[in-house]
């Protein structure tokens, strides 16, 4: 336990990361962060010294030489590498050192064959697909290709790779293997290299690579994850070992000393160093020169690796300690960990400070990793989830088939995607890791944070009495009525007294508009912009147009008020180029109307990002059709994690009788339905629970409904009534309730302000669950009535109609 250091890293956080402000940052095996030394350092070296392109005779280009000659050897000193028999090539990140060296193994006449570890990261995976032959070995596997005197000799040249620490779950495997797999060599059988992905190792470990006969032939790393800056890479080569390398064909500028090329065709390859024919083109230079800093700024901050090393395992173990000791009520633990823990001595050689892990729930159900990190991430938590890039790795720790891997592929289940939870499986972990600067209170925070939301306290749940929630007031009205013509901006009221159509895509002009990032086609959203919030879209029937004013400070040369023609007349819509633009909301390819420079550049200009005005046709002719996102549940009775914060008891909604999933719908931009309801007395019980702690009550708007009831006897309250409710009639129109809306922590963007808060995401996490999922309010869909009467001609509904609850679920 390092007392000490920790009170250091309490005092230089302040100034050295001032971007930290009240952020917990456990992403350090992402990348650590970067110094304000180092950065000053880094501007006073750059503003003060002319650095040219390396390589030349001129004294900017000499000293951007020199400089780098320096750093070099630095980089090597930093790894207790003599220079005698290693070399630096300088690379991208690791995996374009691990891409190097597959590219020259894979010019060897009789190719090679690939050993890899199981816990490989991608990138050393991917190296298999140029091996004539490879294998993927557990320990014990390498243990036994390792020891097994009487095996048949490898008939190619072997390449053996693995990590000097898993980045899933911050195993150290041993280096020992390095040797013995060099010893190989002396039983007569073809020469087995070694590539050593110290990426995650060198991070919070001293990579020690002074005894010559037990260091990796081939060493990659990236550097930002020791010192958070620059994006800059290294391959560490063994000299002895480094003519291999040169068998690769491609030579760049930098590589070579001559080349023919008019008449004949011919090359000689730089063979000074071994480095000057392995990097191609300009170096990158100013990265290098950063890294001089890093290097020297580290130490100065942080002295030596192992005081690193100490420190983060003490607060990893701290970590791992906490989560794993936090139960449930009915003492079934809360976390699964992935991660060794630290009970034994020697642990610091076989565990770096990650510690990986899922979540179950009392009853042993997984937690959605997706839903936890949005949690995380209102709670100003930086975690990661997923496959992490290690597949093997994630396979082994959740015990995932290949088949079962294919059939979550054929399911929709990707890198990326929200759903995490397949057949009662978890595809991926959740993964905390601390760093340099890290403290006590990060890990501590982090156990509370999981404990608060996650460990279910009471063993008795409150036996469900469905027949006080699912009784429905009978004075039920349209309190207020809301279209979004922007998808994504700010609301439209709509006026009292006035009639609105509905539509079977939803209430009139909702969501006929959206905006796309000019780069991507990409619809763009207000979790990612909440400034979108601050664009007020009106409609003006008189003139015609949908009126957008932006309410923050706008830039001073856009104008107050933009107008765009109501009319979809393709007239008023750019004419020049491409009239339609491909664009994608929520992962289904649509085609759009554009609009002109000028409108663009008042979206662009007040967001601070290029930006599009898009409109889809009008019909529903093209392929607009979107699976209406609804959220299928199972039977209530596995469904609740939390019952306890409500007041009163409460029955969770139950799914809608068709298989709405699948059917397609005509709708696009209001993502999930047509009609989203909120039920005003849902919103004062949630409000009441949040009064009890103090924190932000929830407007209305946040939700971002088409419609808010409410009852007229205030004293009658529901709540959450509407989970029960199976189809409503407004005045004169019937809808179908399609289930409940899954939320995000974009309800937690104020909507006047555009300012984000926790609540009330942080209450409704706890009190509105189910299966990790959160809900509140509800999605509906208007149902056509072909009676032959005006209602039924001209659907309308407005603010004040009465609203009646045809039929309840069970
Ligand atoms: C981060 C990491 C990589 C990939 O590094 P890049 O910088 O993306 O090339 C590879 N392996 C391990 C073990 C890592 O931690």
């Amino acid at each position: 336990m390092d007392d000490d250091y920790n009170r250091n890293v309490e005092s230089l956080r302040e100034n050295e990361y001032p971007m930290l402000q009240d952020a917990i940052y456990l992403d350090h095996a992402g990348t650590t962060l970067y110094s304000k030394s180092l950065m000053e350092r880094f501007m006073t070296d750059m503003t003060s010294n002319l650095y040219g392109n390396p390589h030349s005779a001129s004294p900017s280009s000499q000293l951007s030489t020199r400089r780098i000659e320096d750093i070099r050897l630095g980089v090597l000193r930093f790894f207790k590498a003599d220079p005698k028999y290693f070399d630096v090539v300088f690379v991208a990140n690791a995996t374009a050192g691990i891409k190097l060296v597959a590219e020259a193994f894979r010019e060897l006449d009789e190719g090679f064959s690939y050993i890899y570890h199981r816990d490989a990261h991608t990138s050393l995976v991917g190296v298999r697909e140029s091996a004539v032959a490879n294998r993927c070995l557990d320990d014990k596997g390498v243990e036994e290709w390792l020891s097994c005197d009487d095996r048949p000799p490898d008939t190619t040249t072997t390449l053996f790779a693995y990590p000097a620490q898993s980045n899933l779950d911050g195993r150290r495997l041993p280096l020992s293997w390095i040797k013995r797999s060099r010893d190989l060599r002396s039983q007569g059988t073809p020469t087995t290299y070694t590539l050593l992905d110290a990426s995650a190792f060198v991070s919070t470990a001293q990579l020690d690579l002074g005894d010559i006969s037990a260091a990796p032939d081939f060493t990659v790393l990236s550097f930002y994850k020791i010192f958070g800056f620059p994006d800059l890479g290294a391959l560490i080569v063994k000299k002895d070992s480094g003519r291999i390398l040169q068998k690769r064909k491609y030579f760049g500028g930098g590589t070579v000393d001559v080349v023919l090329s008019v008449k004949e065709q011919w090359h000689v390859l730089k063979d000074h160093s071994l480095h000057e024919s392995l990097e191609d083109g300009t170096l990158a230079f100013h990265s290098i020169i950063a890294l001089g800093a890093a290097i020297d700024i580290h130490k100065k901050l942080f002295e030596s690796m192992d005081r690193i090393a100490k420190h983060t395992a003490f607060l990893s173990q701290r970590l791992y300690d906490g989560l794993k000791s936090l139960r449930h009520a009915n003492s079934e633990p809360v976390c699964v960990l992935h991660s060794r823990g630290f009970d034994s001595k020697n642990t610091r050689d076989m565990q770096g400070p990650i510690v990986a892990f899922n979540v179950r729930n009392c009853q042993g159900a997984w937690v959605s990793n997706t839903e936890i990190e949005k949690l995380a991430s209102v709670r100003k938590f930086h975690i990661r989830s997923g496959g992490l890039c290690n597949p093997g790795g994630v396979a082994a720790s959740l015990n995932l088939e290949p088949w079962e891997m294919r059939q979550n592929f054929s399911a929709g289940f990707r890198c990326g995607v929200e759903s995490d939870i397949y057949a009662g499986k978890i595809t991926g972990i959740l993964r905390a890791s601390v760093g340099a600067m890290s403290t006590i209170q990060d890990v501590d925070a982090f156990v509370s944070f999981v404990d608060e939301f996650y460990t279910e306290k009471k063993t008795s749940r409150p036996i469900l009495d469905s027949s006080s929630t699912s009784q429905t007031p009978d004075d039920l009205f349209v309190e207020s009525l809301t279209i979004y013509p922007i998808k994504s901006c700010g609301g439209f009221s709509i006026a009292p007294d006035i009639h609105w159509e509905v539509r079977p895509e939803g209430l009139r002009w909702d969501r006929e508009w959206c905006l796309v990032h000019q780069g991507t086609g990409q619809a763009l959203n207000q979790k990612r912009h909440p400034r979108m919030a601050l664009i007020r879209p009106s409609i003006d029937f008189d003139r015609g147009v949908l009126r957008v004013k932006y309410q923050g400070d706008p830039p001073a040369d856009v104008p107050d008020e933009i107008s765009i023609p109501l009319s979809s007349n393709p007239a008023f819509c750019k004419v020049e180029g491409d009239k339609f633009l491909s664009s994608r909301v929520c992962g289904d390819k649509i085609l759009a109307q554009t609009y002109t420079d000028e409108i663009n550049y008042f979206f662009s200009r007040v967001l601070e990002l290029p930006c599009a005005l898009a409109r889809f046709p009008a019909g529903g002719s093209s392929p607009r059709h979107a699976k209406a996102h609804m959220q299928k549940r199972r039977s209530p009775s596995n469904d609740i994690t939390r019952t306890d914060n409500l007041p009163g008891t409460y029955q969770p909604p139950t799914p809608p009788d068709s298989d709405n999933e699948t059917q397609k719908r005509p709708i696009l931009l209001s993502n999930e339905s047509p009609i989203l309801l909120i039920n005003r007395a849902s919103l004062n019980s949630l409000n009441d629970t949040i009064a009890k702690t103090g924190g932000k009550q929830a407007s209305a708007s946040v939700f971002r409904a088409n419609i808010v009831l409410s009852s007229s006897s205030q004293n009658d309250e529901q709540p959450y009534s509407e989970d029960h409710w199976a189809s409503i009639q407004i005045d004169q129109q019937k809808f179908q309730m399609l289930g409940s809306c899954r939320r995000c922590h974009m309800i937690c963007i104020d909507q006047e302000t555009a300012q984000k808060d926790e609540e009330p995401f942080i209450t409704l996490a706890k009190t509105r669950r189910f299966e990790s999922k959160i809900f509140f309010g509800s999605h509906m869909c208007h149902l056509a009535q072909r009676n032959g009467t005006k209602g039924s001609q001209y659907p309308t509904i407005k603010v004040g109609d009465i609203v009646k609850v045809d039929a309840a679920k069970e």
